[in-house]
């Protein structure tokens, strides 16, 4: 049995998405559990409700930095209190985007900082998006002390020695279905080879990325299985050993084992 760390199963790009069918699929393709990510205030509303009708999900509650600038006082307020519910297993997903940059740099800065104060109150670990911002990224980590609750590194795209860094703050790298294209991904399957065992995840970031072999198509939770097949052929280790690894560090990381 697998897990996918991070998906997205509600929001404008999943609008005629049937919930019920992708999470049939997934349990057919041996997918018994999935994080489910909000990024706004009312996308986390939508996650959260899902999960408290479905066995299989856990969420992740936050503002993305796309959109941060909607980060005030009272979207804190509404999503501490989103949070409060223990099937809310994470803080986010949160952090920069700076090869986007569909928010300004400070707002993102500022709505990532707060959600990490947020996490750290809360006890609860982080949910972390970074794109071309890696050295603002750890720093920010650093600064707010976000080793207290670890996390996640979402979709991994760095190197071997941002991993370092990251998992040296108390963070688990995900690895999503970037790792089975055959181009210009070196750098990250250098990584998936190397990243200490009991630190290691793997998700889709469904819609988006469909691992090979369905690359082009929307993805969905049960395609997780083909990345995890993928680290287990770059860790030459056996892909059921990889699917025990998983399961195991998402219940050290967050309590939950579906
Ligand atoms: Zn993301
Ligand atoms: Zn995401």
């Amino acid at each position: 049995m697998l897990l996918d760390a991070h998906c997205h199963l509600t929001g404008n790009h999943q609008k005629d998405v049937d919930a019920e069918a992708v999470l049939r699929r997934a349990r057919l393709a041996d997918v018994h559990g999935v994080i489910a990510v909000g990024t706004d205030l009312e996308d986390s509303r939508n996650v959260l409700k899902l999960a408290e009708s479905h066995d299989n999900i856990r969420a992740s509650l936050g503002v993305h930095p796309h959109d941060a600038g909607q980060w005030n006082v009272g979207t804190e307020q509404a999503l501490t209190d989103l949070l409060r519910s223990p099937l809310a297993l994470f803080v986010g997903e949160t952090g920069l985007d700076w090869h986007y940059d569909l928010s300004p740099r400070d707002q993102q800065e500022q709505a990532f900082r707060s959600q990490i104060r947020l996490a750290k109150k809360l006890n609860k670990p982080l949910m972390v998006h970074t794109r071309s911002a890696p050295d603002a990224t750890l720093r920010i980590l650093e600064e707010e002390n976000a080793s207290q609750v670890g996390g996640i590194i979402h979709c991994f795209t760095e190197n071997p020695a941002f991993a370092k860094k990251a998992i040296e703050l108390n963070f688990y790298i995900s690895f999503s279905g970037i790792l089975t294209f055959p181009k210009k991904c070196e750098t990250i399957r250098e990584t998936a080879a190397c990243v200490p065992e009991d630190r290691i995840l793997v998700e889709t970031d469904s819609p988006f990325l469909a691992p090979i072999p369905y690359r082009g198509k929307p993805c969905e939770p049960a395609f997780v299985i083909h990345t995890a097949k993928c680290l287990a052929e770059l860790r030459r280790c056996d892909v059921k050993h990889i699917h025990c690894v998983i399961a195991n560090n998402m219940e050290t990381l967050c309590g939950w084992r579906p």
